[in-house]
């Protein structure tokens, strides 16, 4: 796929990042020297202990946790699986009632609809056109039965960041236990867990320029959550099997580095996104961006563009060496369009036509100014092939 030579264009951080050069090193490391099993008792396992250890507390710090209301996961679709069926599991005699949104990632909206299907009652909260949830429509949702809200902190296709502490403040009045699915804003934008009211929180470490396989669940103490993998003793009983120690070391120096760079990174990558968003809009006529203008993930664009299918472009954009993704990302594989795009009422054919662009740590602006010359005659090609378009006479 690759023309040798050319130099390509990452603009995918939102599915996957590139793993930071200290975090390889620091895998590396761990992977060949610590390889005791942190339940042994002798030098080899307290070792590898005293490094995952370290790294808990590391990552607490970050998000205003204590270290034993963190544990490490697979992933985060395992952080998310695991508070959706362990909180039903664990809180079922007390209610049988869940709400969410029509937003969410699959890996919260699959567990929750596996849920329905035993007899749970799930509320979707309501949305507006870019994507935000009311607190208002939270409190009236809620019921005596009511044991879990989940809503994420930032939307992984349209970028909206949602107003998690006051979702979260209506969910402490209630006593009713919040969720949110950070996995695109841990290690971006600031997350402090006490101030906003979280008591459940998932992360993954590949989101951030960490190793793939391994994330996070930040657990409050005192919310009893029923294990997903039952096994040994490990991460005090909650996530049983044999800890992933260059996982979780890779997974906190990606957190150190998020520390140093993260304010940084986001004022820059938040000007690249407004440049490139002004002139994809500017450049071609019947494009919209979706999402919120301002509450926004300081790297996405997602933009639809009329008249022409997102996998044309996206292939096109590939031959340039330009990776994107459509908005129908995650259902790639069938012709569904966007749950997410559909829930904001974006109309079939526009959600069809939408790409979605996310920057990250090693985006330059000469790669955006090399998008911004490539992507509106890719569109104006498409149209003039479209049939559509030519019907609707417009130029
Ligand atoms: C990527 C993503 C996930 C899944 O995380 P994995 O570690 O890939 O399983 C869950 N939620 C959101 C919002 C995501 O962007």
């Amino acid at each position: 796929m690759c023309i040798s030579g050319m130099k390509r264009i990452y603009l995918d951080n939102a599915a996957t990042t590139q793993a930071a050069p200290e975090v390889i090193e620091a895998i590396q490391t761990c992977f060949r020297d610590i390889y005791g099993n942190p339940s042994s008792l002798h030098s080899f396992g307290l070792e590898a202990r005293g490094i995952i250890e370290s790294a808990r507390r590391k990552m607490a710090a970050f998000i205003n946790a204590s270290p034993d209301e963190l544990i490490f996961t697979g992933s985060g679709t395992e952080s998310d699986n695991t508070v959706i069926k362990g909180i039903a599991l664990s809180l079922q005699d007390k209610g049988d009632h869940i709400i969410t949104t029509a937003i969410e990632h699959h890996a919260v909206l699959e567990p929750i609809h596996f849920l329905e299907k035993q007899e749970f009652k799930i509320t979707y909260l309501p949305n507006d056109e870019t994507g935000l949830v009311d607190p208002e429509e939270l409190k009236k949702a809620i019921t005596g039965k009511t044991i879990l809200v989940s809503v994420m902190h930032a939307n992984n296709e349209v970028g909206t960041i949602e107003p998690i502490r006051e979702l979260g403040a209506v969910c402490r009045e209630a006593g009713v236990y919040f969720h949110t699915d950070a996995v695109q804003t841990f290690g971006h934008i600031p997350i402090d867990v006490r101030e906003m009211n979280i008591d459940l929180l998932s992360a993954s470490a590949h989101k951030l320029y960490g190793p793939k396989g391994v994330g996070l669940l930040y657990a409050r103490k005192g919310v009893k959550i029923t294990p997903l993998l039952q096994g040994g003793d490990q991460e005090k009983r909650r996530r049983a099997s044999t800890e992933n120690t260059p996982g979780i070391v890779g997974f906190a120096k990606a957190v150190e580095v998020a520390v140093s760079e993260m304010e940084k990174e986001a004022v820059r990558q938040a000007r690249l996104r407004d440049k490139l968003i002004a002139a994809l809009l500017e450049a071609v006529p019947e494009s919209k961006l979706n999402g919120h203008k301002e509450l926004r993930l300081p790297n996405n664009v997602n933009i639809s563009f009329a008249y022409v299918e997102g996998e044309a472009m996206l292939l096109n954009l590939d031959m340039e060496g330009i990776a994107v993704s459509t908005g129908s990302a995650c259902t790639s594989t069938s012709l569904e369009p966007s749950h997410v795009l559909t829930a904001c009422g974006v109309p079939v054919e526009l959600s069809h036509g939408s790409l979605r662009l996310s920057l990250g740590r090693t985006t330059t602006e000469e790669e955006i100014d090399q998008v911004i010359s490539v992507l509106p005659p890719i569109v104006e090609n498409l149209r003039a092939m479209s049939p559509l378009y030519r019907k609707q006479g417009v130029k």
